[in-house]
């Protein structure tokens, strides 16, 4: 967790999945009681498990509504995992790292966590780190590609987080990240990264799939459809099936960066540029954790429990505006992506129930939600409060040395 990538630049990867403890979802009671009883196999020892109960706990200090639509949905769960203080899933697993890692840093050492962001991550890390002594924050961000919400998120002045405007793509961002590692830039500075290349954002993340089985009391076992763009989440969702979640299956349900779902349906790997759709935080040409995948499943088992699906802008719109107009549930674009790629499995006759996780507030892309809909997403407390708050961001040519010399 606190190297954040291989020496030999690969990813961090279990050998072995330590099983869910029997009789799990039992006895937990909330989803840091989840995270108290199955983060010790995974940690050992250390950090112990009276700090893993309050870690979780104080980490993961908001509700996970489990919503279930109504009429022509019926069936279909939505996992809301937008609750957090920046809005989107990546709250789960950026607050829970930064307290680990904050834990288990060495008090004489400092700490540099790099992250690339293509919208909801740079600020969940952000906000996560922000205020622990000894760590600082690097983010980068491709300028002018993330929206006004998020980008207002992630400018919000913080402690000890410098932000970057880079003049170039999300690949570009996250290239940077890589090459850092083993740069002449950063000699001498202990890094480490808070992307979902970091294992330690992937083991938190496996609590909420379990907590909507906590909630969800199902009968059937469900398919759970993931909107997708790193894979991050989905391997998350994984690693907790391989440790005992029954599923049904999982959707991976991407918008048109289909590298994943080409690769389900054909087993085609090229390398494509990343394209800007509605759905932001999934425009990833090339998702890292694919390696990930492909360690933890053989490519046939992977496509018995993963199918993929591709969602247009158009029809993300027109999945938001149906989903409004069937059931007055208002889907920010990614959640809408995953909405429609269920209900193409619906029609296609996979049975219910389903999962889907609503990876972040619709106030976060008003103009897309009015677009769909017709009217601006109610706003919540937390973004009314960004806006009177002082902001600090730094434009940057895509390169290590104009980013090392000056944070
Ligand atoms: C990051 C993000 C995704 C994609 O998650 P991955 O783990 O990268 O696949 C989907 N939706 C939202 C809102 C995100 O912020």
């Amino acid at each position: 967790m606190l190297e954040g990538l291989a020496p030999d630049g690969g990813l961090y990867t279990p050998e072995a999945i330590p099983p869910l403890p029997d009789g799990l979802l039992l006895d937990a009671t909330s989803i840091a009681d989840i995270g108290a009883h199955i983060l010790p196999s995974w940690f050992g020892a250390d950090p112990s498990l009276p700090e893993l109960k309050h870690i979780c706990s104080d980490a993961l200090s908001f509700p996970v509504p489990l919503v279930a639509l109504p009429g022509a949905w019926e069936g279909v769960h939505v996992l809301e995992l937008f609750h957090g203080p920046t809005l989107s899933f990546k709250d789960f697993g950026a607050r829970t790292m930064a307290r680990l890692m904050s834990r288990i840093l060495p008090a004489e050492e400092h700490l540099t966590i790099l992250v690339a962001t293509s919208g909801d991550t740079g600020s969940a890390v952000a906000d996560g780190f922000s205020g622990h002594p000894n760590i600082d924050v690097i983010l980068l961000y491709p300028k002018g590609q993330v929206s006004e919400v998020q980008e207002r998120q992630l400018i919000v002045s913080r402690t000890g987080v410098h932000a970057y405007a880079v003049e170039g793509s999300f690949d570009d961002c996250q290239r940077l990240v890589k090459k850092a590692f083993h740069s002449n830039e950063f000699k001498g500075r202990r890094l480490s990264s808070a992307n979902s290349i970091n294992i330690g954002r992937l083991i938190p993340q496996m609590l909420y799939y379990l907590e909507a089985w906590r909630v969800g009391q199902f009968t059937e076992t469900p398919t759970i459809c993931v909107p997708s763009g790193n894979l991050g989440n989905l391997t998350a969702g994984v690693m907790a099936h391989l440790a005992g979640m029954p599923v049904r299956g999982f959707i991976a349900a991407h918008n048109a960066n289909d590298f994943f779902p080409r690769f389900l349906s054909n087993g085609d790997e090229d390398h494509r540029e990343s394209i800007r759709t509605f759905s932001n935080a999934m425009d990833v040409g090339v998702p890292s954790n694919f390696e990930r995948l492909r360690y933890l499943l053989r490519p046939d088992e992977m496509r018995e429990l993963i199918r993929g699906d591709c969602v247009s802008d158009e029809q993300t719109l027109a999945s938001m505006r149906r989903v409004y107009n069937d059931t007055g549930y208002i889907a920010d674009p990614h959640t809408a992506v995953g909405l429609e790629a269920v209900r193409r499995h619906m029609n296609d006759g996979v049975p219910g129930p389903y999962i889907v996780l609503a990876t972040a507030h619709p106030a976060k892309f008003p103009d897309i939600v009015e677009e769909a809909i017709g009217f601006f997403p109610e706003e919540p407390p937390a973004l009314t409060a960004l806006r009177d708050l002082p902001v600090c961001v730094t434009s940057v040519p895509p390169d290590l040395a104009s980013i090392a010399g000056r944070a």
